[in-house]
C-alpha cells in the first residue's frame, strides 16, 4: 500500500510515494516560498502531482513547529511565519484529499521507529543534531504527542542553570550546547583561546566572517585534529549527560542520534555513551540503553509522516 510524506524544511519542501517498507519510490523536491500561503499552494501542488500515478491510500504533512494535540492547528512555527494557522484543513482543501498533519521531528523519530536504527524495538528516544536540536519519543509503539501537543522537545530541557540565552526564551538549553551551531561555537571558542595549541587547526580554518564552517570541523574530526575532537567531546559530554536525565524520565531501549552532526559517528557516540553512564541515576544496576546513529538521514520526516497518514487510514478503516 502506497502513501504520500510531504516534509516542509526551512529551504526545501521534499515529498514522496512511500510503500509499507518505507521504501520511496517516487520523490520531488522544490525551493520553500517565502509566504505561509505560497507554501501551503506548493504543498497542495505537489500532493495533486504525487497522487496522479499511484493507487495512493492517505497523505501526510510534516512541518516544524508547535501544533495542538490534535494536530490540526499550527500555533507556531520557528522558520515559517504560521500563527494559529489552520493548517491540516487549508492543505486539505487546497489538494483536495484529507491529510495528516505531524511535527517534522516527531514524525522524523517515528521513520527510525518503524524502518531505521530503531526498528523492532518498543521504545525509542530520538534527538536530531541539527541547527537546533530536536526529539521525538516512542513510548510502547505510541507516539508521545504529550497531554497538550508539545511534548518531546528534548532540545528545551535545561541543562546548564543561567545557561546561554536560548531562541525559545529561555536560557541554559541543551539546544545551545549540543546542536550543530553549538559545536561551531565550541570549535570557534578552541580556535581562539588555544590558538597557537589544539585549536591551531582550527583557527586555520576560519572564514572570511571568522567562523568555522561546519563541514570544516567534520573534515578535521575525520583526520583526528585534537582541537575538533575536543570540540566534539564538549557536545558529546553535554548530550550524554541530557541524556542520562531523560532516560530517568522515559527509560528508552534505545537514544537514536540524527542530523547533520550525527554524522560525526562513533567520535561522538563514543563519549557520548561515557557521559550518559556517568550522569545516570544507579548505572551499574540497569541495563544501559543503546545509543545508535540515525539511518533514515534527509528522507526520515517524508518517511515517516507517510508511515503515520497510512496507520491513520487503517485505524479510520476499522
Ligand atoms: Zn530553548
Amino acid at each position: 500500500m502506497l502513501s504520500i510524506g510531504i516534509d516542509i524544511g526551512g529551504t526545501k519542501i521534499a515529498g514522496g510515494v512511500v510503500d509499507g517498507s518505507g521504501a520511496i519510490t517516487r520523490a520531488l523536491r522544490v525551493d520553500t516560498p517565502e509566504s505561509p500561503r505560497d507554501i501551503e499552494v506548493a504543498v497542495a501542488a505537489m500532493i495533486r502531482e504525487l497522487r496522479s500515478d499511484s493507487a495512493i491510500r492517505a497523505v501526510g504533512v510534516a512541518a516544524a513547529g508547535f501544533m495542538n494535540r490534535e494536530r490540526t492547528i499550527m500555533r507556531f512555527s520557528p522558520n515559517i511565519a504560521w500563527r494559529d494557522e489552520p493548517l491540516r484543513d487549508r492543505i486539505a482543501e487546497l489538494a483536495g484529499v484529507p491529510i495528516v498533519l505531524e511535527n517534522d521531528a516527531d514524525a522524523a523519530g517515528w521513520a527510525e521507529y518503524r524502518f531505521g536504527a530503531g526498528r523492532g524495538r518498543g521504545s525509542v528516544a530520538m534527538i536530531t543534531l541539527g541547527t537546533g536540536v530536536g526529539g521525538a519519543i516512542i513510548t510502547d509503539g505510541e507516539l508521545s504527542r504529550g497531554g497538550l501537543g508539545i511534548g518531546g522537545e528534548l532540545g528545551h530541557a535545561r541543562l546548564i542553570p543561567n545557561g546561554l540565552p536560548c531562541g525559545c526564551g529561555r536560557s541554559g538549553c541543551l539546544e545551545q550546547y549540543a546542536s550543530g551551531h553549538a559545536l561551531r561555537r565550541i570549535a570557534g571558542e578552541i580556535a581562539e583561546s588555544e590558538a597557537s595549541g589544539i585549536g591551531a587547526a582550527l583557527a586555520a580554518r576560519r572564514g572570511a566572517d571568522g567562523q568555522i564552517p561546519g563541514a570544516a570541523i567534520a573534515d578535521l574530526v575525520r583526520v583526528d585534529d585534537p582541537g575538533a575532537l575536543e570540540a566534539v567531546h564538549r557536545v558529546a559530554v553535554s548530550l550524554g549527560e541530557a541524556c542520562g536525565s531523560f532516560a530517568a524520565i522515559l527509560d528508552p531501549e534505545i537514544f537514536v542520534i540524527g542530523g547533520g552532526v550525527s554524522m560525526l559517528g562513533e567520535r561522538l557516540l563514543g563519549p557520548v555513551r561515557e557521559a550518559f553512564r556517568s550522569a545516570l541515576p544507579a548505572a551499574n544496576h540497569r541495563t544501559l540503553a543503546e545509543f545508535a546513529i540515525a539511518e533514515l538521514t534527509n528522507d526520515a520526516g517524508v518517511i515517516g509522516v507517510a508511515d503515520l497518514a497510512r496507520r491513520a487510514d487503517n485505524r479510520d478503516g476499522e
